[in-house]
């Protein structure tokens, strides 16, 4: 039985407790929503004021070389490397996870059009997040591939003589439900089909060992666990086997061997380098660094492995305490009970007002979020989602908040008019 005070006692007893001290977080509000926009960290505001007054204003067009700023993608890749399990050299952070994953999805299909030119279809998940399908979806009719989506149970079965690549998220950005990484990719492997993980709900949020699963593409999020601020770059990965054949139809002057030669014709940079474009958002990339420097500081206190032992024991007592304080209320649990199959959030369904709870929960200062089922399709029920970021969520908070949930579904006020009113982003 779980109590406000044994929450308490276990917040006394969490030694990742002080890294909260580098986030601004407003007053009142219990943030579970770390998930879709991290919150901001306190270096942040100092940093930019420095980026825009001292390195463009005094610096100017020196800055590139004097203030770093043309090696910043390398270098914030080289911090996200440290977090999925890849090595220095290995990871640019850049453009959007979208147009990330028209880079590696371009460069498999390349890959698997020269080694195994039979193979024309992509494989993917159908609650996989809508982006990533469009973006297949785009790629397919651009080079006349088929994309064929299954639900999780039936990916092995999928894995056949036809399929060029299987293109996975991590950790599912609907359930919480995580893959396999290793797993997976062994399978992929041994049927010849090429592996592209979105890792946008996994980077920062649980341990990732991409070389250790011997995965070929990654790509993955900035905004979301890793506090890169709204729109933040996202980053890239591909396994260096691939180093000399990964081309990809982006080829902008970043990517070019010698940008400033200014030659007429392409030559892409060796490694990674090649999956940058055009000229990079500087203000964005710097700000990103202080959301990788708020994870980063949990090194010193076990890293990625204590952060995750403490975000499972943070969505245990979610899960435990609504089953505990929310009984009879319709609530049902769209994420795996096994650690092993969970990422860092709790979803929970309901077949009539999720939205309207979640406004509800919103207007308390419990900023979770709701995931609509897929597009009336029958197959997933509406999801409230809330996010459980280790960083900076303590045990106590998640009391509050469950106890919010048990207020707002007791009281029935989800059913006021203004908490059904939808707005353009949910
Ligand atoms: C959040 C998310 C994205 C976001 O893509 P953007 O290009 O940043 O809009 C993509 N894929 C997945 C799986 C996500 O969870």
């Amino acid at each position: 039985m779980h109590t406000l005070q044994t929450c308490q006692e276990l917040d006394a007893a969490d030694t990742l407790a002080p890294l909260r001290q580098q986030f601004s977080l407003p007053e009142g509000v219990i943030y579970l929503d770390g998930n879709s926009l991290g919150v901001l960290p306190t270096a942040a505001s100092a940093r930019v004021a420095e980026v825009v007054s001292q390195e463009w204003g005094q610096g100017l067009i020196r800055s590139w070389n004097s203030a770093g700023w043309f090696e910043l993608p390398r270098r914030l890749g080289d911090k996200i490397a440290r977090l999925i399990g890849a090595r220095p050299g290995e990871v640019v952070a850049t453009d959007s996870t979208s147009i990330n994953l028209y880079k590696v999805l371009s460069a498999a299909l390349n890959i698997a059009a020269e080694d195994a030119p039979a193979r024309k279809r992509i494989v993917s998940e159908r609650s996989n997040f809508p982006t990533d399908l469009y973006i297949a979806e785009g790629l397919c009719r651009e080079r006349g591939y088929t994309l064929q989506l299954v639900e999780p149970e039936d990916i092995a079965a999928a894995l056949t003589a036809d399929v060029a690549v299987l293109m996975l998220t991590h950790v599912n950005y609907r359930t919480g439900a995580m893959h396999d990484m290793a797993a997976v990719t062994r399978a992929a492997h041994a049927a010849g089909i090429l592996t592209v993980w979105d890792l946008a709900h996994s980077a920062g949020a649980v341990p990732v060992d991409l070389n250790g699963a011997r995965a070929d593409f990654s790509i993955g999020c900035g905004y979301k666990y890793l506090n890169g601020g709204p729109g933040a770059p996202a980053f890239v990965w591909v396994n260096p086997r691939h180093a000399d054949r990964f081309w990809q139809p982006l080829s902008g002057w970043w990517g070019h061997a010698n940008p400033f030669a200014f030659t007429p014709d392409y030559q892409p940079a060796p490694g990674i380098g090649r999956y940058l474009c055009g000229t990079q958002p500087i203000i964005n990339l710097a700000v990103l660094e202080c959301g990788l420097d708020t994870v980063l500081a949990a090194e010193p206190l076990g890293g990625m492995t204590a952060l995750r032992t403490k975000s499972l024991a943070l969505t245990d007592l979610f899960i435990a305490l609504v089953e505990q304080r929310c009984g009879g209320y319709g609530l049902g649990l769209a994420t795996p009970r096994e650690h092993a199959a969970r990422g860092s959030q709790v979803c929970l369904t309901r077949d009539e007002g999720a939205f309207a709870i979640v406004q509800a929960l919103i207007a308390r200062g419990v900023i979770g979020d709701f995931r609509a089922g897929d597009g009336g399709l029958g197959r997933h029920k509406d999801i409230l989602r809330f996010g459980l970021t280790p960083l900076y969520i303590g045990f106590e908070d998640v009391w509050h908040a469950v106890e919010h949930l048990r207020q707002v579904l007791e009281s029935g006020e989800w059913q006021k008019p203004e908490f059904n009113q939808k707005h353009a982003v949910t």
